[in-house]
């Protein structure tokens, strides 16, 4: 038994998948992006669900990542491969037929290694780098990785060609983003003149997908959106106006909950915790929550964040520890220990989102999610 528990609810990825689809048409495929243990939320949990709800497209960062998908997968789904494979799960990943990005001419020449080896084709998508200078292919290498690829048409089937944005997700890049899909553009007429014809083309995660309608393409990577959230504020903001809409048309998927583990009482002038963050300015009553910074609570939230109790709110006091964290009851009546705490979600008429944690501590969801320990136990529920 975990000290907390983390429900993934099924009703509220339902309700984001079908808000994806109908953002953008049942021309445009969707990839759910599951990497960072699908955004703290367990891939286990996600890929058989999200599979449940029609999604048959899954992007991983790693091969490690890959496989946990593979295993949990219970249609048969596709699996891309963003990021780094492991030298000894090639091998894996080439007779699994699990897509992956070649994103340089090491990851193209170990693939045609073990394609030979196998005799199988490896199912590649070109990523080309279009000015985010991360990963992809520049112009010099895509004009090597055509050569071997026209020289060795036997072992390869280029399922796709994508790039990703250097922050699509706000306005302030704009020119930037709109640079890069023009050099995506000229990289493809280099590619269908050396004959190259990739199947799809995918340059758009959730924020590409909201603010750049033309940018859909054959394929959206989305993550974040299907979870919930949204990549920035100004996005949500800018979608609600351009709507007309006033409530949010994401449901978070998370709830995140723990339980009273002891009770106390401080006296006016003490000190609450480790050193003085916390001085009590008058008698109080504190409980304390079996969750702290290895759970995955950070440690910004010290003195600066609330949870759930009897349906009220109750203030973090003092600093966050290993784990465990301090909670003002004071106000809140006959709080007995095994009490449910929610750390994140919903109780009587109040929320505790992971986005008022990260606007708390400045942080963006996507970091606090993924923060969510892997060892915390995790339930789908409807
Ligand atoms: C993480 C990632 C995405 C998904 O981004 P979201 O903002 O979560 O939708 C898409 N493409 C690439 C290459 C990524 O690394």
């Amino acid at each position: 038994m975990s000290t907390s528990i983390i429900q993934i609810k099924k009703s509220a990825l339902a309700k984001n998948v079908k808000f994806v689809k109908e953002l953008v048409g049942n021309k445009v495929k969707i990839s759910a992006v599951i990497k960072g243990n699908a955004y703290g939320h367990g891939i286990e949990i996600a890929v058989p669900a999200l599979e449940q709800l029609g999604i048959n497209h899954f992007s991983v960062f790693s091969s490690e990542e890959a496989k946990r998908a593979f295993k949990s997968s219970i249609k048969k789904s596709n699996i891309m491969i963003m990021g780094y494979i492991e030298p000894g799960d090639f091998s894996w990943v080439i007779k699994n037929g699990i897509e992956f990005n070649v994103f340089d001419l090491e990851i193209l020449k170990t693939s045609l290694k073990y394609s030979k080896r196998l005799n199988k084709k490896a199912v590649i998508h070109l990523e080309i780098e279009t000015g985010m200078n991360r990963t992809g292919l520049t112009k010099n290498q895509l004009c090597e990785a055509v050569k071997i690829l026209n020289e060795n048409k036997k072992y390869f089937f280029i399922k796709g060609t994508s790039t990703h944005f250097a922050g699509a997700e706000s306005i302030a890049n704009h020119v930037r983003i709109t640079q890069q899909y023009k050099v995506f553009q000229q990289r493809l007429k280099y590619l269908e003149k050396n004959s190259i014809k990739p199947k799809i083309k995918h340059v758009a995660s959730s924020a590409g997908a909201l603010n750049y309608p033309n940018y859909r393409l054959d394929m959206v990577r989305t993550g974040i959106m299907i979870f919930g959230y949204w990549p920035t504020k100004e996005a949500y903001i800018k979608y609600l106006s351009n709507h007309k809409l006033y409530v949010d048309p994401l449901e978070r998927a998370v709830v995140w909950k723990s339980k009273i583990m002891s009770v106390k009482k401080v006296h006016q002038g003490e000190f609450v915790g480790y050193g003085f963050g916390f001085q009590a300015a008058e008698e109080m009553n504190v409980a304390i929550v079996p969750v702290g910074y290895t759970n995955g609570y950070s440690r910004t939230l010290s003195n600066n964040s609330h949870v759930l109790l009897h349906g009220k709110r109750a203030e973090v006091i003092g600093t966050v520890n290993m784990n465990m964290i301090l909670i003002n009851i004071s106000l809140i009546d006959n709080v007995k220990i095994g009490d449910e705490v929610i750390l994140i979600g919903k109780q009587g008429d109040h929320e505790i989102s992971v986005s008022s944690f990260a606007e708390m501590n400045n942080g963006l969801n996507y970091e606090l999610l993924t923060r969510l320990s892997e060892k915390i136990e995790r339930k789908l529920i409807d």
